[in-house]
């Protein structure tokens, strides 16, 4: 039994059947999971939601499923991180990090393709798709081999060797295509028109957003069943970002929370940043751009949630920053030598633009902040390798290694 009454348009309302569906007929809107607020309110407490395993599927009512089996790797309820060491170099007095590289495929993916890949199997779907800039292309792989689903994966062809490896050894069907992320996903908007495929961001795209509200609501959960003053979240496509927001509304709308204004703040690279750059030009409408960026997560020129990034920014009252790549390597290692996590290049961009949001004064420096942390490092390795300390190697004896000098005499 679900919670969702229809997919709705986020135009002109007009409602739809809970299908493979992702566009209105009459207003090309997106669509978007529409439910039933009033049952969700009476059905949910905080006590019910903490009695449950600690993954995604405790907030299930707030996800656009109708069964419990649920194709699943555990994703979700990853540690939320109190973070004083940074915050003290930031000057940031009640900082955390929400720390999603500790996910199954080590990224947030896992959270969006587990909601996608259970209501393809629900629908009927025996094929899983995806176009991906990285990490979808690990979590499709690995969630459709979970579900025992075929698995056609679309990457550009240059992304990072290690994304490459982390999704063929689940052994999908994995096509580099010549071309950027923007014309990956133009090519698989041909191909599912063609094919009867789940493609997880394309057709399926109302069911795989909703999964992303899980990390506004375990941030929420993990502060007392509380939202924070403000968050900070790394943006490719801007579904993310939106959702985040969505969920946190939800939860003060069912009252599992108090309502409180929630600043949203988006965190681009300056080498692919249509959303800040609008923000920052102060329209609500964005430039398609061509990227260029070691942050190749969040390499989208096109993004499709892109306006609805600026609006959700725009009515939380947040704001959106920009770093360029070696500021992105800086906070890597910032994130890594103050709070010992290895985060991926989207990770680099979420802590530089926290950086220049505090000193531009954008950000309240007392209130309660959280900072997304999406990726891990591991799979961006070249990002930073030329840009780390050097192992030093000794012969097997005391003398040599005090010979390094590495302990003060
Ligand atoms: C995909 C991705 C994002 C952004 O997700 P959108 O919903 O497309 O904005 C952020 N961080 C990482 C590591 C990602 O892989
Ligand atoms: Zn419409």
């Amino acid at each position: 039994m679900s919670y969702v009454k229809a997919l709705k348009c986020r135009e002109c309302g007009q409602e739809y059947e809970k299908t493979a569906k992702y566009v209105c007929e009459f207003c090309f809107g997106p669509l978007e999971a529409a439910y039933d607020y009033d049952k969700i309110k009476k059905d949910v407490s905080r006590e019910k939601i903490a009695s449950r395993p600690l993954n995604i599927w405790r907030y299930r009512e707030f996800l656009p499923v109708e069964g419990t089996r649920y194709n699943t790797l555990e994703e979700g309820y990853t540690p939320l991180i109190r973070a004083e060491r940074l915050g003290e170099e930031l000057g940031l007095s009640n900082l955390y990090v929400k720390n999603d590289c500790a996910n199954p495929t080590h990224s947030f993916k896992d959270r969006v393709v587990a909601v996608a890949s259970t209501r393809a199997l629900e629908l009927g779907f025996d094929t899983l798709a995806c176009a991906s800039t990285g990490n979808l292309a690990n979590a499709v792989s690995a969630y459709g081999a979970k579900g025992g689903m075929k698995r056609f994966v679309f990457i550009p062809s240059n992304l990072e060797p290690s994304k490459v490896t982390a999704s063929l050894i689940y052994e999908p069907n994995l096509i580099g295509v010549n071309g950027n992320y923007d014309d990956v996903n133009r090519l698989c908007s041909e191909i599912a028109g063609k094919y009867k495929w789940a493609f997880v961001n394309i057709n399926m795209r109302p069911y795989y957003a909703e999964g992303s509200k899980t990390l506004g609501f375990e941030v929420a959960e993990q502060l007392g069943w509380k939202a924070p003053d403000q968050v900070v979240v790394p943006v490719a496509s801007g579904s993310l970002l939106t959702k985040i927001w969505k969920g946190t509304e939800e939860f003060a709308k069912v009252g599992l929370i108090e309502r409180k204004k929630m600043k949203v703040f988006g965190a681009q690279a300056a080498g692919c940043s249509p959303v800040t750059t609008a923000f920052k030009a102060k329209t609500d409408t964005f430039r398609p751009v061509k990227p260029n960026t070691i942050a190749k997560s969040l390499a989208i020129g096109n993004p499709a949630d892109g306006f609805y990034a600026l609006k959700t920014i725009a009515e939380s009252n947040g704001g959106a920053e920009m770093v360029t790549d070696e500021e992105i390597v800086e906070g890597i290692k910032l994130l890594a030598r103050t709070e010992g996590i290895f985060a991926e290049t989207a990770g680099g961009v979420t802590i530089g633009c926290l950086k220049k949001l505090v000193e531009s004064g954008a950000l309240d420096p007392h209130a309660v902040t959280v900072a997304y942390v999406t990726g891990t490092g591991l799979k961006t390795q070249e990002a930073v390798t030329d840009h780390l300390k050097e192992v030093k190697v000794i012969q097997p004896n005391l003398a040599a290694f005090e010979a390094t000098h590495m302990v003060p005499a």
